[in-house]
């Protein structure tokens, strides 16, 4: 068996542990004589299994008892819509715009209601997060939204915005689970499961109890209301089964890692590993202002298309995988979540060295 070091935004890399774990259990699973994936999802075993990773989640990030849950399906998009139907009451909701997903939830948020742009990164390609210290937050807007870690350009915010008391929704997709969470500083966090936590096909929804109501826009189809997927402890349907399985066995490596105090320091170092060498190079160069720089996600570029095909070529051939930028961007772009050992990035910036030697 030979594992390559998978850089992906996202399906992206696994822990070994768990991904051994599932291998083991794949036929017979704690001897029920079936796949975890053949199982009724109403099943005694099962609902140990769904039980489990929600009780591991809430240790994990200490999420306080009046905030709900949900493990669905749909992928973070399907949030960009189901936040506007279940929230904008007044019909009325303010976005940050610091990249694509931030963008295309604004875009679905206006099918529904006024969407208000509160600040924008997009005069210098997203690159940095806006100040968002005073933004222009009205009395009838619902919500605030953002996207706290933008995969495709590298930025995170630091710093919350100062929402003048209204309610927080973000889309955590690829930081939820890097670092401790304050959970009390939002009224929601959702994110996509393949970045950082486990296979597509699960999103994982933390609520605020006293938003999940009935009271949601009126066309809304069933499917996509909180409540009833919070009434039936995310099995009004047959829930995302095995994948809720995987994010489980990854509660529990966190867990038994130190938690997410412990990952928030590996993680740190591990960036800086690559940022460190990126500062000191005048061959690559990253592309986002320091002060907002992701520890997910880096994208760097050389400034010569031919040079950058050739880089990412050579690297793929050396086993590091999927350094391509993001179609819209281009250059590279090093996603380097939970599961990428620290040695992954330190070879990454070897073999960098290399090549910058070679090709200079
Ligand atoms: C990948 C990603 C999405 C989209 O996720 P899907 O599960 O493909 O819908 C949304 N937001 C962020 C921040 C992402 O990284």
């Amino acid at each position: 068996m030979s594992r390559v070091y998978n850089f992906s935004a996202g399906p992206a890399v696994l822990p070994v542990e768990v991904l051994q774990e599932a291998a083991d259990e794949m036929l017979d699973y704690k001897g029920t004589g079936m796949s975890v994936m053949e199982m009724s999802h109403r099943s005694k075993a099962y609902q140990t299994i769904i039980d489990e990773a929600e009780a591991d989640l809430r240790k994990l990030v200490g999420i306080p008892d009046n905030y709900k849950v949900l493990f669905l399906q749909g992928g973070a998009s399907m949030q960009f819509a189901m936040v506007p139907m279940n929230f904008m009451k007044n019909r009325k909701a303010g976005y940050i715009l610091t990249g694509q997903w931030a963008k295309k939830a604004f875009a679905e948020a206006k099918i529904y209601g006024e969407a208000v742009e509160l600040a924008s990164s997009a005069d210098k390609t997203f690159s940095y997060i806006p100040d968002c210290s005073d933004l222009p937050i009205t009395d009838d807007m619902d919500y605030v939204y953002i996207c706290e870690n933008n995969t495709i350009y590298g930025t995170k915010f630091w710093q919350l915005p100062d929402t003048k008391g209204k309610d927080l929704i973000a889309d955590m997709s690829s930081c939820f689970l890097s670092e401790p969470i304050d959970v009390t500083k939002y009224a929601m966090i959702f994110a996509g499961a393949q970045k950082n936590v486990g296979p597509a096909g699960v999103t994982i929804c933390i609520i605020r109890e006293d938003l999940i109501t009935d009271d949601v826009l009126p066309f809304t189809p069933t499917m996509l209301k909180y409540k009833i997927h919070a009434d039936n402890g995310s099995m009004y349907n047959t829930p995302p089964a095995y994948g809720i399985y995987i994010c489980g066995k990854v509660f529990k490596w966190l867990l038994k890692t130190g938690g997410l105090e412990a990952r928030e320091k590996i993680n740190r170092n591990k960036a800086k590993i690559l940022y460190d060498y990126l500062d000191s190079s005048d061959f690559f160069k990253g592309t986002v202002e320091p002060s907002s720089r992701s520890l997910m996600n880096v994208p760097f570029i050389i400034g010569d298309d031919a040079l950058e095909a050739k880089f990412i070529k050579e690297a793929k051939e050396a086993g590091f995988e999927n350094l391509k930028g993001h179609r819209t961007v281009g250059g590279m772009r090093a996603s380097i979540y939970n599961a990428m050992p620290t040695d992954g990035v330190k070879a990454l910036v070897e073999f960098m060295k290399k090549f910058e030697a070679e090709n200079k």
